[in-house]
Parts: structure tokens; sequence; C-alpha cells
């Protein structure tokens, strides 16, 4: 899962960024992962690992990892080209979803880029700047489309759908926030918009509103535009994640519960990312280690044997999987399939949130 992280400047991006990432995952452990200083990859903490390790002996864990772009620049203007803007959209059309920071805190000491705190104009700034881009790719597409529909007319459809999205974007509506038809969805996904991908509106409130939880008129006003495109919304205090990265985890944990705290801003930017994105962790487990794997829901086994190696897919012959309670409940792997509790499944499984798998493949 990759979360590219926007806003506009000074609203606490790199702050936020930077707490996120301060314990880093080690990125050896993930042969994917470019080292670039705008990339951070971060462990999503799965209790259920510790637990796995035990059963197995596990010489190590190994988290699934979110990666976090953060993708300072975007500005007004930034769909024009204005300040490196093009570099930065490309960007955004790399990621999964993106977490939108606004700035809900006051504090003279920080300059607004628009002189005044107004959370909804600025969302209506960056909001633009996508649709602007968006718009630049529906506009090619239907001069593209308009030229072949002579010979295909299956192309009418692509070509009425095209319009119909130009007309709700130069309306200053998201992709997000238009009701498709199934037909249209798989279209529309394949267009890969920056205003269809899913958002997350991370509400930078102040130290003292976050512990209070006393209302805060800007917040209020966030969580009105996410309703309305259907996007969901949470408070972080940038600051106050920024002095909890600093600390180690025993600190950390007494740090959250003197505050009355249970959830850092990280985990409940995983929490959400996760359900946003639909998507679930399968787990692996053996003496060298006990690893959680992040894929989407409705995932058959070969595909999920592909996250593993492609091998693993090319030659899927069957998984054995027990669920990660009833192992736990039976103790070892053993006792779990003498009670009949390690399944044997094919092709077609649908592997689902903690499904404990070990993959059998031809080479
Ligand atoms: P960016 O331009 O969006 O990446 O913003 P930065 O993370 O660089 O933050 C800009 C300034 O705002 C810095 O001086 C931060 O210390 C400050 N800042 C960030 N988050 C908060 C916050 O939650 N409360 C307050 N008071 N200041 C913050």
């Amino acid at each position: 899962m990759k979360l590219g992280i926007v806003g506009l400047p000074n609203v606490g991006k790199s702050t936020l960024f930077n707490s996120l990432t301060h314990a880093g995952a080690d990125a050896a452990n993930y042969p994917f992962c470019t080292i670039d200083p705008n990339v951070g990859m971060v462990y999503v903490p799965d209790e259920r690992l510790k637990k796995l390790a035990a059963i197995y002996n596990s010489e190590k864990i190994t988290p699934a990892v979110i990666e976090f772009v953060d993708i300072a620049g975007l500005v007004k203007g930034a769909s024009r080209g204005e300040g490196l803007g093009n570099k930065f959209l490309a960007h955004i059309r790399e990621v999964d979803a993106i977490v939108h920071v606004v700035r809900c805190f006051e504090d003279s000491n920080v300059v607004h880029v628009n002189a005044q705190i107004d959370p909804v104009s600025d969302i209506e700034t960056i909001n633009l700047e996508l649709i602007f881009s968006d718009l630049e790719i529906i506009e090619r597409r239907i001069a593209k489309t308009a030229k072949s529909i002579k010979t295909d007319k299956k192309l009418q459809f692509e070509l009425d759908t095209l319009n119909f999205i130009k007309n709700e974007l130069e309306n200053g509506i998201c992709a997000r926030a238009i009701i498709f038809d199934d037909e249209q969805i798989t279209f529309v996904k394949s267009l890969n918009l920056l205003t269809y991908k899913p958002v997350l509106y991370a509400a930078n409130v102040s130290e003292e509103g976050f512990l209070s939880g006393s209302d805060n008129p800007y917040y209020d006003k966030v969580v009105e535009l996410a309703a309305a495109e259907g996007s969901e919304v949470f408070t972080v205090c940038a600051k106050m994640e920024e002095e909890i990265a600093e600390l180690d985890e025993d600190e950390k944990n007494m740090f959250l519960s003197d505050l009355g705290i249970t959830e850092s801003g990280l985990s409940k930017i995983i929490t959400a990312g996760y359900s946003l994105l639909g998507l679930i962790s399968f787990l692996t487990a053996g003496p060298t280690e006990s690893r959680a794997w992040t894929i989407t829901k409705g995932l058959k086994a070969p595909q999920a044997a592909g996250k593993i190696h492609t091998d693993f897919e090319r030659g899927f012959i069957r998984a054995e999987i027990v669920n990660y309670d009833d192992l736990i409940r039976l103790g070892t792997y053993n006792t779990a399939k003498e009670a009949g509790l390690v399944r044997l499944e094919g092709k077609d499984y649908v592997v689902k949130d903690g499904d404990v798998i070990l993959f059998r493949f031809n080479v």
C-alpha cells in the first residue's frame, strides 16, 4: 500500500511525514523500495505476529509495510506546471490513496499561505489542481476516442462516460464523488484519475483541542465537506506526533495512556487506510520468520501467493491454511491439524484476514 501525503504548504505535512516514518521500517527487507528522502516505509502494527513467532520459534518478525510519500509543492497553479507542479502530480498518480493534510490549528507563528485558516478553501485549492490535471487527461482521451469511434461502435460508451466525467469535473466535482454504474466503474478505474483516488482528510488540530476533544469549527467544516464526497476524516496533531515519535515503545504507551489516548496518529492512518482500500493481511510463519502480507480483499490463493513470489503463483498447487485464532487456541500447528482445523484449499479459495498460510507449489 502506498499513501501520498498532500496539502498546501505549511499545514504540517512534513511534520506528520517525519513523525510517521521516524521509526522507519528497514528498507533492506523490502526490495521494491527505492531510497528517496520523500519516501518512508512504515510497519503496520500487528499484535498477532508476536504470538505467531512464539509458536513457530521464528528468528524474526516482519510486519507488513505501508509506503508513505511526502508530496510537497502542490500549490495553486501546479496543474499548469508552476513550481514543478507536474512532477508532483505525477507522484500522486502512483499512489493507492491520498492523505490530505488540512490545517485546523491556529498558531500566529506559522504563516498560512492565504493569510487565514480556512480548511474548506484549502481543500478546494488542492482539489482544483487535481481536477485540472484530470481534465487534461479526459480531454486528450476524448479527442483520441472521437477519432477512432468511426470504426468501433463500442467506443461510444467510453466517449459518453468521458463526456459525463468532463462535465462533472468542470463543475468542480471530484471523480470520486460521482456516482457511476458497474460498467462505468471498470472503465473509470482504468483512467487512473487523481480525483478518483480514495482520500483520507487528516485534520491537523492543535494539541489543546486534540486532547480536550473540544469543538473545533475548522474540523467540523472538513467533516461536512468529506461527507459530501464520501471521504473519511480523522484528527491528528502533527506536533504531538513529532514528540511521540522521539519516544521508545514503552515510553510511547505510557505517554498515550497518560493522555487518555489509545491510538497514535500512525495507527489511525493505517487502520483507516486499510479499510478505505479494502485491504486485509494474511500471515506466514516458520522458523525463519513470521510475517504479515497485505492484500486486497477478495484475492484468491494463487494471487496471494504471488505477493510472496511470482514462482509461488505460477507453480501454485494448494494452500494449507489454519485460522490464526484456531492456531492460538490450540497452541501448535500439529494440534490444530489433529483437530481437523488445517484446511487444504485450491486455486479458487478466497484468502481471509488472519489466515496463516503455507503454500505448496511446483518450481
Ligand atoms: P508542510 O509545509 O505542510 O510540510 O508543513 P511543516 O510540517 O513544515 O509545518 C510548517 C510549520 O507548522 C512548522 O513550523 C511546524 O512546526 C508547524 N506545525 C506543524 N504541525 C503543527 C501543529 O499541529 N501545531 C502547531 N502549532 N504547529 C504545527
